[in-house]
């Protein structure tokens, strides 16, 4: 990179554009001159683009023709270290730069110029008379000594109506000022009183806080059981942070949590942070963006894209529930936000703390060979404990047909029921059945575009297509034999398990939590409440519930069926079931009464099963990596899944074999290339998926080879081509 760090007018200018070119554009630099780094408006043919000041120009291109930036726009311009991220990233994860370049900048607006409002100040003017409401303005206005506010907060804080505040505008007591939209985030101030924290929480708060003092790069596996205060403890190093003058981001991997951390956040630290993820409004996320860019957002609570924020000084990433699924985007850009973080962290001298109560084995490796430090956090608060996990063995119980709970856990419920607590049944299956099945000639219906069955969502009386979202009526008459009347549902969803439950429990509050049933995150995070607040006894949840909710009447944990991981063909597949099994157990007697965890299993020998419940997860980490090692896969290998996908099935195979046999880069690296195979799920809206894996030893430049092995791919027609780095899931 050049040491250039400032462009005369008329300079050559080396712009990085985010529209898919796969070069920089030279400009010449308007008039003012531009800085290294300066977000600018260029032209490129008859349109506007955004992009940003990479260097000096490369000089290849007829100074004659050069166009000119039009111009800078007015927020601070792209840190070195930030470049240099992309850069990594866009190597890593094997991204044309544009498409990071899209991720850094997904702020609404941006290339607007700042807008403005109205605010009012205290002016000279004195009222013609003082009543009671104008006096209540005016006291407002005095104890934020000199502080503007819009007629609408003036308004509410005072406690009158508008036209109060309207009158002493008019009578100039009040005077009218303009003033940018994107206003400042309130001040966090660390020295605010934290929780009492037990001798365990402050020791690791402690060292958490050195790591913050140390101004190094550095991650740490904070692990600790569900409530044993993990939260509370990484707040601590926030507040390091932000004594040291740096700033932090907390990475949160569902949007309904939020709301509760957010008032955590606001207890500790006297004001709310910012928040960045999709269900923010346009005009917060553009705020974001830019307070971020100036240091007035102290701290960010966000989803895995808030890691491309321009954080003028990052000195502090949290990644909570750092096992989580969600932190891989699966679409677009494949990356994983765990990584990132550290990749992100490392450039900027700043911590990294991964907590979790069931780290990924990545994670639990790298703390074992001491490339992390390792926090661990063992009592729970108060006197709750963790609850008593035990199996239902299944062959053993008498269900009657199409139904799933059995009378061991229905039991449980019943003693729940009679004591006013709360049962939560876990199913990770939305929709009311998973197949349906024609009963005179066994055909089931599938989805016309993928290769998927349809799954029967009852409440909006559809079939549904999870791979692409397609829906479809019930069919009356069988669309293979054309037998009417014969369909039906087989194996439970959650919503087929709703309706056993209310039929064992007629008196029973029954509330379903299933993504797919509420119409927003805010609806989502209300009916949370709600269950918090006792208005449920029972409560049928899929993965959703795993995450963190706190129910304090919670008592009972029911697993309708804890072998449903276990199958399929993913590497992950028992690293997931224990994660999520624990974290579904973990949700019972979290306060102060002690809880109970039923696994309902055909396979109570299963050495998953008996991990998860014989609770020593050192051992079950240990086996694991021990064959993951023998196999040579992550995390002590490296792989990359290659996907090509194409309308024509013949084309996409043509172009996977063709891609085996000139596996040279691959090899000469020690790299195995398996495939080309159909993909897991052959055909996803109406095109054929085929796969590749790549296999390589660990510490080997994996992804220059992939780079040089596809750069002379040329792809004809509809047909595409992705890389996925460290796949996490086989799709
Ligand atoms: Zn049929
Ligand atoms: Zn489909």
């Amino acid at each position: 990179m050049s040491g250039q760090e400032f462009f005369q007018a008329g300079e050559r200018v080396g712009v990085l554009t985010t529209q898919p070119l796969d070069r920089l554009l030279d400009y010449r630099a308007p008039e003012g001159g531009c800085f290294l780094g300066a977000y600018v408006e260029v032209p490129l043919g008859p349109r506007k683009v955004l992009g940003v000041v990479w260097g000096p120009g490369a000089g290849d291109f007829d100074s004659a023709k050069l166009r000119a930036v039009i111009r800078v726009l007015d927020v601070a311009p792209m840190r070195t270290e930030m470049r240099q991220f992309l850069g990594k990233a866009a190597d890593y994860t094997l991204t044309p730069m544009p498409a990071m370049l899209r991720l850094a900048t997904r702020a609404p607006g941006l290339s607007d110029p700042p807008s403005m409002r109205k605010i009012l100040r205290r002016g000279d003017g004195v009222p013609d008379r003082m009543t009671d409401a104008r006096s209540r303005v005016l006291g407002v206005l005095e104890d934020y000594g000199g502080l503007a506010f819009t007629p609408r907060e003036l308004a509410d804080m005072a406690d009158v109506t508008p036209s109060v505040v309207k009158g002493l505008v008019k009578q100039g007591t009040l005077r009218e000022e303009e003033a940018p939209r994107d206003t400042p985030y309130p001040h966090l101030d660390p020295e605010l009183p934290s929780k009492q924290l037990t001798e365990d929480q402050a020791k690791a708060a402690q060292a958490l806080a050195e790591g913050v003092h140390s101004g190094c790069y550095g991650t740490t596996l904070l692990k600790g059981v569900t409530g044993s205060g993990k939260t509370e403890v990484y707040l601590e190093a926030v507040a390091a942070a932000l004594r040291a003058g740096r700033q932090a981001l907390v990475l949160l991997p569902e949007i309904a949590l939020t709301a509760e951390f957010l008032t955590r956040v606001e207890a500790r630290f006297g004001a709310k942070p910012a928040e960045w993820h999709s269900g923010a409004t346009m005009t917060e996320r553009r705020r974001v963006w830019k307070m971020v860019g100036q240091g007035a957002a102290q701290l960010v609570i966000g989803a895995r894209s808030s890691l491309f924020l321009p954080f003028r000084d990052l000195g502090l990433i949290i990644v909570d529930e750092e096992h989580d699924t969600s932190y891989k985007q699966e679409d677009g850009v494949l990356y994983s936000a765990r990584d990132m973080a550290v990749l992100r962290a490392a450039m900027c001298s700043a911590q990294v703390v991964l907590a979790s109560a069931t780290p990924s084995l990545e994670t639990w490796a790298n703390a074992e060979a001491g490339k992390y430090k390792r926090l661990n956090l063992t009592s729970r608060f108060g006197a709750s404990v963790l609850p008593d996990m035990r199996a239902v063995d299944m062959r053993s119980e008498d269900l009657l047909p199409s139904t799933w709970i059995s009378p061991t856990l229905k039991q449980a419920m019943k003693l729940r029921m009679e004591r006013g607590e709360q049962s939560l049944l876990f199913l990770n299956r939305r929709g009311f059945a998973p197949v349906t099945i024609c009963r005179a000639c066994g055909a089931q219906v599938a989805c016309d575009h993928c290769d998927a069955r349809m799954v029967e969502h009852r409440f909006m009386k559809r079939l549904m297509c999870h791979q692409c979202g397609e829906t479809k009526p019930v069919p009356e008459a069988c669309p293979s034999c054309e037998v009417e009347g014969k369909m039906a549902p087989v194996g439970p969803g959650i919503e087929r398990l709703a309706e056993e439950a209310a039929a064992l429990f007629p008196e029973a509050r029954i509330a379903v939590l299933s993504s797919d049933l509420f119409g927003s995150a805010r609806a989502l995070k209300q009916r949370i409440e709600e269950i918090a607040a006792g208005e449920a006894d029972i409560i049928l949840g899929t993965q959703l519930v795993a995450k963190g909710h706190n129910f304090p009447l919670l008592t009972l944990v029911g697993v309708i069926d804890a072998d449903l991981g276990l199958q399929g063909s993913d590497l992950r597949a028992a690293e997931r079931t224990f994660q999520l099994m624990r974290q579904v157990a973990g949700r019972a007697g979290r306060a102060e009464r002690p809880g109970e965890a039923l696994m309902q299993t055909f396979q109570p020998e299963h050495p998953v099963i008996r991990a998860i419940l014989s609770g020593d997860e050192e051992n079950f980490w240990k086996a694991e990596a021990a064959e993951r090692q023998a196999a040579g896969v992550p995390p002590y290998g490296r792989m990359a899944g290659i996907i090509l996908s194409g309308p024509d099935l013949a084309a996409v195979f043509d172009l996977g074999n063709a891609m085996a046999r000139n596996d040279g880069p691959l090899r000469r690296i020690g790299a195995q290339l398996f495939g080309p195979a159909p993909a897991p799920i052959a055909r996803v809206r109406g095109r054929h998926r085929v796969r590749l894996l790549v296999k390589a030893p660990k510490g080997v430049p994996l992804q220059e080879a992939l780079a040089r092995w596809t750069a002379p791919l040329r792809l004809k027609g509809d047909l595409r081509l992705s890389i996925d780095i460290d796949p996490q899931s086989f799709f």
